[in-house]
């Protein structure tokens, strides 16, 4: 009972193209529009609307490019717990949306986020000394009481001897969402745990930051898994082929502490 009265407050929080409102999550018809590229591009998101001025004045945005020497270092094991979901994807016109029911949790300093869903950027958002990659998946998390997010960066790279990525290959295998507002649904279960194991969690780099789409409200708080994770060129093309480029420009890093582990 308690996890119903939970979900559905999340979802009433999702509802309205508020400061919280989170693009990927859930689009509302009525947010002004914007692109990655041209006059409506990551440049002017903070112009196109009074609601979107986070993007040009909030100091603490993403993403940021990873520098060589960071801040501080950090002993915090990450408390993440995945659970299976069935395929449910959506192409909200800037990214391809994989949505979950409630299970999946982030403890973070004794909060619980809870899983809502993961998308993709090609390429990725984040880069590391400069060095872009060709795909990052975000995981994003909530907590349901303050609406605040903690999302799990997570990069791809080619292998360069075409072996696929069995997580894409499990998530894709009844083809992906092509054109905006398509769905792909099946009862086929997939797990994150299956891409994002102990071992990703293990090391990774985090830090004070933003939604990288409009509204970019500073209200997420970042863990960059240090280690790429591979997949086949074809299988990074079907998600290019259908996003397009959909990642904002590494942000200033404004004086904020990077944390290593
Ligand atoms: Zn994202």
């Amino acid at each position: 009972m308690k996890r119903i009265v939970a979900a559905a407050f999340a979802v009433s929080l999702l509802a309205p193209a508020s400061a919280f409102a989170v693009g990927p999550v859930d689009p509302s018809a009525a947010a002004p529009h914007f692109e990655y590229s041209g006059d409506e591009g990551p440049f002017w998101w903070g112009e196109i609307d009074p609601i979107y001025a986070d993007c040009s004045v909030s100091l603490r945005q993403s993403p940021i490019d990873i520098p060589r020497e960071v801040s501080a270092r950090t002993r915090t094991n990450l408390a993440v717990t995945f659970a299976p979901g069935a395929i449910n994807m959506k192409n909200n016109g800037h990214t391809v949306v994989q949505s979950f029911s409630p299970g999946s949790t982030f403890v973070l300093e004794g909060v619980t986020y809870d899983l809502l869903q993961f998308h993709l950027h090609t390429t990725s958002e984040h880069t590391v000394q400069g060095r872009r990659y060709p795909m990052e998946l975000h995981a994003v998390f909530r907590d349901a009481v303050s609406g605040n997010l903690a999302v799990i960066g997570q990069l791809f790279e080619v292998d360069r001897r075409g072996t696929e990525n069995e997580f894409l290959h499990d998530l894709t295998q009844f083809g992906l969402p092509e054109k905006t507002d398509d769905t792909v649904t099946n009862a086929a279960e997939i797990d994150l745990a299956d891409l994002i194991d102990a071992k990703q969690l293990a090391t990774y780099w985090s830090y004070p930051g933003s939604l990288t789409t409009p509204p970019c409200s500073p209200i997420v708080s970042w863990f960059v898994l240090r280690k790429p994770v591979r997949a086949s060129q074809a299988q990074i093309q079907e998600f290019i082929d259908v996003m397009g480029n959909n990642y904002r420009p590494v942000q200033p890093l404004n004086g904020r502490t990077i944390e290593r582990k």
